[in-house]
């Protein structure tokens, strides 16, 4: 949860233009969304598109989040406090720091895990509209998406020209909310006037394809392109139908005035007044997981280091940060930090939520009890669960960027448990650097930008070059094997009959070399959310195969994961209201 920010704080936010100006954006440029919040008329931008990018991606995570975007925020207020000062390294001294974000959507808001503007002092502002309608832009990707849906049930109710086989229908209707009851539904029923019944379903925004095409898309150019080549489903005859099809002249340009404005990425400031884009917003776990390409590329040209995360573990958002993301922008990392936390460490070494928090509470409460003993049993537990993530910083490393890791600082973290991971690093030979930008913003994340700034290049020298894991002439069988094996480091990847048949289909339609999404649990590197810490030996199920010819990637479905996540039993929703003079409670 964020530390409750005093009115001054918040008040001390400057005005948008002042940031943009700040930034390098000419009015003529700043779309206003009121006093704190505006989009930017990107095309119109000349600086060069040279900032260095660091990506910000993390250990293997619990439900609450272990802190990425609260260290990214901290990070980028850190660095440029950093860049300011008399003996700051060469890569820091002098240069601008840029933000780039991904938009929080409403199914964590009230979900489990919460909003995704940061916490404490490290925070995107105004969270409370960010977290919740911002620009609108979710509804938008929402209103196009769902209007393919309906073109495509419309086309079948008016003659079906095409043949579309309603039982082929491979795009799910959406909506930006946990809503387990919607991922079966059978559409059309009433007689003839409602249209043709048919199995469909609805999946969560942030896992459509639509979303995925406006985060990899260049321009508005290229997302319409990219909209019309969205498989809709199939012929009676088995031939592809792609929305370009749908109508006399394609769906994508209609779709495309849906999102002309949400196109433009967002800015918006850090509590310390860096510039932050905040703009679009894949789930890391079944879809790509990273804000938009054009939000990252309109960084580079304002800043000369970007800061930005891809989420959940780096074996979700990290991989595909440097497989899809990064390739499709044209802008591999410079360096990347793993964020790590103590109490996702412990829950690695098989120490249950529960018990990190009882621990928590048996330090404070027993002070009697002599010390040694209950942090020994942590410290156990925390030598433990470092394979975890030293697995996930060696996977960074083998795409080549220098990698450092940032332990998120809890308060209740003892200082037995952060030397701890001091000397793991030292002994692992792993820059490690404890941040703690949740109570110190800035601040508090001076060590890591140090630390950062002695491994990221100094501007104008060369990076380290990235190699992704997949070649052009792998197959989409072979690439999900290479996931599989050098990044989760299990066995095997074994596919269902059914994904055995899409297999085939993809092959028959020149679809068998795309770059490949895997859709798994963010608990585990295996497609088991209980299989904690470095499991070994184990296969990963791949259940079903489907091509997201819009996106440019098929995406492969593992275990049990779905795209539509279902409330908790105590959903966030639960603890909010909102006061008569419209103040908020319960976001966080
Ligand atoms: P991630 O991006 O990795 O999913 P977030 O940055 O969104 O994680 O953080 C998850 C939650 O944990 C947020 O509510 C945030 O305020 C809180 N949080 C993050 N870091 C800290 C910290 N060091 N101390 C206390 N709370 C924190
Ligand atoms: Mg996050």
């Amino acid at each position: 949860t964020a530390a409750p920010l005093t009115d001054a704080e918040i008040a001390a936010a400057h005005p948008i233009a002042q940031v943009a100006a700040d930034a390098g954006i000419d009015e003529d440029l700043l779309i206003p969304y009121g006093r704190h919040m505006a989009k930017v008329d990107v095309h119109a931008l000349t600086a060069p598109e040279d900032g260095r990018v660091v990506l910000v991606t993390g250990i293997s995570p619990t439900p609450a989040g272990e802190g990425k975007t609260t260290v990214t925020v901290g990070l980028a207020d850190g660095l440029n406090l950093l860049a300011a000062q008399e003996d700051a390294p060469a890569a820091v001294a002098g240069s601008r720091t840029v933000v780039a974000l991904r938009e929080p959507s409403l199914g964590p808001v009230f979900g489990i895990k919460g909003g995704a503007t940061g916490g404490g002092h490290a925070q995107v502002v105004p969270m409370e509209d960010i977290n919740l309608h911002f620009t609108g832009d979710f509804h938008a990707i929402t209103s196009a998406h769902n209007l393919l849906c309906a073109l495509v049930d419309n086309h079948i109710q008016q003659g079906n020209a095409l043949g579309i086989d309603p039982r082929s229908i491979a795009i799910k209707r959406a909506l930006d909310m946990n809503d387990r009851s919607l991922r079966e539904v059978v559409t059309g029923l009433g007689g003839r006037a409602q249209g043709v019944p048919r199995e469909g379903g609805f999946e969560i925004t942030v896992a459509t394809e639509t979303m995925a095409v406006f985060c990899l898309a260049a321009d508005l150019a290229d997302l319409k392109a990219r909209l019309g080549r969205i498989t809709v489903g199939q012929t009676y005859d088995g031939a592809p139908v792609t929305a370009s099809q749908i109508g006399p002249h394609g769906a994508q340009g209609a779709m495309a005035v849906l999102l002309k404005d949400a196109i433009r990425p967002n800015l918006v400031q850090t509590l310390g007044g860096t510039p932050a884009l905040v703009h679009g917003g894949p789930f890391a776990n079944i879809a790509h997981g990273a804000n938009s390409v054009i939000a990252t590329r309109t960084a580079r040209r304002l800043g000369e280091i970007v800061v930005t995360e891809a989420g959940f573990g780096a074996d979700l958002g990290g991989q595909k940060f440097m497989d899809i993301t990064s390739v499709a922008g044209g802008f591999p990392p410079a360096a990347v930090v793993v964020v790590a936390t103590v109490r996702a460490i412990k829950l690695q070494a098989g120490v249950s939520l529960t018990d990190v928090k009882a621990g928590v509470a048996e330090t404070a409460a027993r002070t009697s009890r002599p010390e040694a003993e209950v942090t020994a049993e942590h410290l156990a537990a925390l030598r433990v669960g470092t394979a975890n993530l030293a697995r996930h910083v060696a996977n960074m490393r083998a795409y080549g960027a220098p990698v450092v890791v940032a332990l998120n600082r809890f308060t209740q973290d003892t200082e037995e448990e952060v030397a701890a991971l001091r000397a793991w690093g030292e002994e692992q030979g792993v820059p490690v650097a404890v941040a703690d930008v949740w109570g110190g913003g800035g601040e508090g994340a001076l060590e890591l930008a140090r630390v950062l700034g002695e491994h990221l290049p100094a501007p104008g020298e060369p990076q380290a070059e990235v190699t992704g894991l997949w070649t052009a002439d792998m197959d989409v069988e072979a690439r999900i094997q290479a996931v599989v094996r050098r990044v989760y480091r299990g066995a095997r990847a074994e596919f269902s009959a059914a994904a055995r048949r899409q297999l085939a289909d993809l092959r028959d339609r020149g679809l068998d070399r795309l770059p490949v999404c895997m859709a798994k649990t963010q608990y585990s590197f295996s497609d088991d959310p209980t299989a904690l810490n470095a499991p070994e030996g184990f296969t990963v199920q791949v259940r079903e195969l489907s091509a997201k010819t819009g996106a440019g990637f098929v995406v492969a479905l593992t275990g049990t994961v779905m795209t539509m996540p279902g409330l908790p039993a105590s959903p966030a929703a639960d603890r909010m209201d909102v006061a008569d003079d419209g103040t908020v409670t319960g976001l966080f």
